[in-house]
């Protein structure tokens, strides 16, 4: 359990257009909490915060799976981990009024229903907001987790006041989401910007879809750190580059780290970095040219690279594009580090009051 800093007050009125309706209405409160929760498809982080409607935190606490989680595992730890954040002392100013989820995997949220978690077993079309919704008796929201934490970032991250932004969540795997308006725009049947599934070299790698050849193949943390190791197994030098760089502890290995020996002048991860900065800026290129966004927020470990991964991309995209699609683009790293997922899952129940 940790306390989290304060994240100011959170406006989440935003001028333009209303945006999606969502199914559970909305209500006038002053006084009141609502809950975040994370739920990620590897099972690392299973997280539940308390908040007020200012977004403060009030109470977080995280508990790790060791495994790939089905559905009673992982509902079963978060029902134990929301009785402990809404114990009543908690709560001395009013009831719990909104949920907001974080879900690491392909989510339909005008229904509500996860689609799929990777790996994990029992999710498919599990109707995860109703499941809620009735156990707490209190109305939530569900969405992926890219899309949350876009839209965090957009309403008190890296994106405040810009109206078109494309959030891209670089970690085990990669997700995205397109903020409009401080909206999420979820497409005809939520998937809009699922930009790791997109196809980015043909006979590519093996995808964690079954795909080959997309973009999470490439350019997540897993797949940089795998090709890494891979690739250095037949160079004497890179394999004392990670000994070094890891502290004697290579299966540790971060994709900053790759970032960084490339960067010290390693060949192969400058390689394994060129890789990533060819693919992910030709998908970024073809997105800025498509959608015209004014802003790209990275998020997730390898955006822990900052400029090292940042400003390559900067100049592929500035090539690929026409200039008037990326001249006014800028492309960040995301401000909310770690918490980006909760703190969307948070933003979402509160965009509902
Ligand atoms: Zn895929």
């Amino acid at each position: 359990m940790s306390t989290q800093p304060n994240l100011g007050n959170i406006n989440t009125d935003y001028p333009g257009q209303p945006g999606l309706q969502r199914n559970t209405g909305r209500l006038l409160a002053t006084q009141g909490y609502v809950l975040g929760i994370e739920i990620s498809s590897s099972g690392a982080r299973q997280s539940v915060a308390l908040a007020d409607l200012n977004g403060q935190v009030l109470y977080q606490l995280r508990r790790p799976l060791e495994y790939v989680p089905d559905t009673e595992t992982v509902l079963s730890l978060l029902n134990e981990m929301i009785a402990e954040a809404t114990q009543p002392e908690r709560l001395p100013k009013g009831r719990l009024l909104r949920i907001g989820i974080a879900v690491g995997g392909l989510v339909e949220a005008t229904q509500g229903i996860v689609r799929t978690l990777y790996h994990a077993q029992q999710w498919n079309n599990f109707p995860l907001q109703d499941y809620f919704a009735e156990k707490l008796d209190v109305p939530c929201i569900i969405d992926n987790n890219a899309n949350a934490a876009g839209l965090g970032e957009v309403l008190h991250g890296a994106g405040q006041g810009e109206r078109v932004v494309l959030y891209i969540g670089l970690g085990r795997g990669i997700g995205g989401g397109l903020i409009v308006n401080g909206r999420i725009f979820h497409g005809a049947s939520g998937t809009a910007g699922e930009i790791g599934h997109t196809l980015v070299k043909e006979n590519g790698p093996e995808c964690s879809c079954g795909g080959a050849g997309h973009l999470e193949a490439i350019a997540s943390a897993r797949s940089i750190i795998h090709s890494m190791r891979n690739l250095a197994q037949e160079y004497p030098e890179s394999l004392a580059a990670i000994e070094r760089i890891t502290r004697g502890q290579p299966e540790n290995l971060t994709a900053e780290q790759v970032f960084q020996l490339g960067a010290e002048g390693d060949k192969i991860a400058q390689q394994v970095v060129q890789q990533v900065h060819t693919y992910l800026g030709g998908a970024l290129a073809n997105i800025v040219q498509l959608i015209n966004p004014s802003m790209i927020i990275l998020g997730g470990p390898v955006a822990q690279a900052g400029d090292l991964l940042i400003e390559p991309l900067r100049q592929r995209i500035q090539e690929l594009c026409l200039p008037a699609a990326s001249q006014s683009l800028r492309i960040v790293q995301g401000h909310l580090g770690n918490e980006a997922n909760l703190v969307g899952a948070i933003t979402l129940a509160l965009q509902d009051i």
